[in-house]
């Protein structure tokens, strides 16, 4: 941490950018500005800029939460000003990830398709499953009908969790679901089935928060939301 109120730029005002915005005060965080293109409207009292480049000083840090091409704007912007960046976009092809990775070299970067504490814990209890001989798997991901990446940012990542099983994905886009996530491991004779349900869209906005306040003061690097939710150390 590099000082008791970090100045914080959230970019991107749709539904999670505004939440993080709502919350950063409760969560440590002086709101500096929300970035997006576009006025999104009551911003109860925050400052609001149409770009980053339109911002007078830079923050101490900055969370994302945009569309794929906002998140190397991010990158790009945040490797050239010194800023850490944590990102919670979703449905980044190769070369869009490759700008995080980029910009890992010159500052802390911390890209997690999800933020919650649970999905989390799932994604290490998964990973340790290695020796248990899982012979195929199912994962369902469930969300609300205006997501616009399928499969879901979260069900991709639990499937690398259980590499190299083969994990078929089905994606529902429902109503207003946030967002449930199932995984049913086959085993010999045996199914085993972890689910997560998320009830409100402020645990990602919350999680992000507190990674950001875990990412500041480290060297520049990738972390994971993992090295943050189950309090172990960077890859
Ligand atoms: P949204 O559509 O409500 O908002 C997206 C915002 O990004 C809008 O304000 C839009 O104007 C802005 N934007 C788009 N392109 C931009 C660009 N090039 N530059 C600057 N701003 C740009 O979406 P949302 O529900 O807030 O979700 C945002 C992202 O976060 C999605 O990828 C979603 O899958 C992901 N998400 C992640 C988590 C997590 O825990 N990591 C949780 C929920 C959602």
């Amino acid at each position: 941490m590099t000082q008791a109120r970090p100045r914080l730029v959230v970019h991107g005002a749709g539904r999670m950018g505004r939440l993080v915005a709502a919350a950063a005060s409760a969560e440590g965080f002086q709101l500096q500005a929300l970035v997006s293109r576009q006025h999104p409207g009551d911003l109860d009292g925050a400052q609001w800029r149409p770009g980053l480049d339109a911002l007078g000083t830079a923050p101490d840090l900055l969370i994302d939460f945009t569309l794929p091409s906002g998140t190397v704007a991010a990158a790009r912007w945040c490797a050239a000003q010194g800023v850490p960046l944590v990102s919670g976009t979703t449905g980044l092809e190769a070369l869009q990830a490759r700008a995080l990775e980029r910009a890992a070299t010159q500052v802390p970067v911390l890209h997690a398709a999800n933020f919650s504490p649970g999905v989390n814990a799932m994604l290490g209890v998964l990973e340790s499953l290695g020796g248990l001989g899982i012979r195929s798997a199912r994962l369902t991901d469930v969300h609300h009908i205006h997501k616009k990446d399928a499969p879901s940012g979260t069900a991709l990542a639990l499937a690398a969790a259980l590499a190299p099983v083969q994990v078929a994905i089905e994606s529902r886009r429902e109503g207003e679901v946030i967002g449930d996530h199932s995984v049913a491991l086959e085993l010999d004779g045996e199914t085993l089935t972890l689910a997560h349900h998320a009830e409100e869209r402020e645990i990602f906005a919350r999680g992000a928060l507190r990674a950001a306040r875990w990412l500041l003061g480290r060297p520049a690097g990738r972390y994971r939301a993992q090295d943050w939710a189950l309090g172990g150390e960077a890859d």
